[in-house]
């Protein structure tokens, strides 16, 4: 699906393992979006693994170079992923989604709110996009088809909808409130002063919250998408991210150059899930495992 199966396949067949194949490699890596860093140490340490194991073939390499991707990608991942099985531990829980625009953040929302609803979770929602009435619209289309409520607001920013938003979900006593935030402003360093403001508000309301701080982002985005992570999580000290549109990609490696940016991180953020298409059920919890099992072989 998002693998970079169809390269790597003709790579691995070669009957050498020499600095040619390394190179093709390395190759294959960038093209799909694994970044040079991550690319360049990976190829490192397969290397010292070859030499040490002395593997003289093409599928041990493969093998070793999945056990290299799952390493890198296995601190990302959820131990309890709150998309599966969830007791919250906090009432309400609160969770601040955030995005550019175009990434799928309002699809995500409908996407999570399914996956708690089918856990029997009473869920609110917040249109805190105040930007766009397309974007409030969207959401309380999608309220409206599933019986979620969806707090609402044509006044305000998206920290007095927040606020409004976190008393209607104490007052009617749901388990999950989902905040939709503003994706674009006029530059990034204000969306950033937008978002900072939102948590602070939630925090004034319960300092524990928000419980999930949620980046979704494209997984087209190759190397941009690197940026947008580092910057989020510069702000906001995000919990989690969902990368979306997985399906349409072939560089699905985008992951390996996040973890890689991400593994200094003093607060790590878990891979909560993937999307893998427009369908509401399309959003399929992360695990290392089955993600480099996918992207190599
Ligand atoms: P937002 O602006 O961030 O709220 O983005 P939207 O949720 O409106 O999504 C933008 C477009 O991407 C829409 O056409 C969605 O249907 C589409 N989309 C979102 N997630 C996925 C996904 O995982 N796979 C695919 N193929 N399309 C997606």
């Amino acid at each position: 699906m998002f693998g970079l199966r169809k390269s790597l396949s003709s790579i691995f067949k070669r009957s050498r393992v020499d600095e040619e194949l390394f190179e093709s490699l390395e190759e294959s890596l960038l093209l799909a979006d694994v970044g040079i860093h991550a690319s360049s140490d990976l190829i490192s340490q397969l290397r010292t693994v070859a030499k040490k194991e002395k593997i003289d073939d093409g599928s041990t390499l493969k093998s070793a170079l999945e056990k290299l991707i799952i390493k890198l990608l296995q601190p990302l991942e959820f131990t309890n992923n709150p998309l599966i099985s969830h007791s919250p531990t906090n009432h309400p829980e609160i969770w601040l989604i955030v995005g550019v625009n175009g990434a799928g953040k309002t699809t995500s929302i409908g996407k999570i709110c399914y996956a708690l609803q089918r856990q029997n979770k009473k869920v609110l929602l917040a249109a805190g996009d105040t930007f766009r009435a397309a974007a409030r619209e969207q959401l309380s289309e999608w309220g409206r088809r599933n019986q979620v409520e969806v707090i609402n607001q044509t006044t305000g920013d998206a920290a007095t909808v927040a606020h409004d938003a976190i008393g209607a979900a104490i007052a009617r006593n749901v388990d999950v409130l989902v905040i939709d935030t503003a994706g674009r402003l006029a530059t990034q360093s204000h969306l950033m002063e937008e978002l900072k403001k939102v948590k602070r508000i939630i925090q004034k309301l319960i300092p524990s919250a928000p419980h999930h701080t949620v980046l979704v982002l494209d997984g087209n985005t190759g190397q941009n998408g690197v940026s947008q992570v580092k910057a989020f999580h510069e702000a906001l000290d995000l919990s989690s991210l969902i990368i979306t549109k997985m399906d349409g990609t072939a560089k699905g490696g985008v992951l390996c150059a996040i973890a890689h940016v991400l593994a200094s991180s003093h607060i790590l953020p878990r891979i909560m899930a993937i999307g893998i298409g427009e369908g509401v059920e399309q959003l399929i919890p992360f695990e290392a495992d089955a993600f480099a099992k996918e992207l190599v072989s």
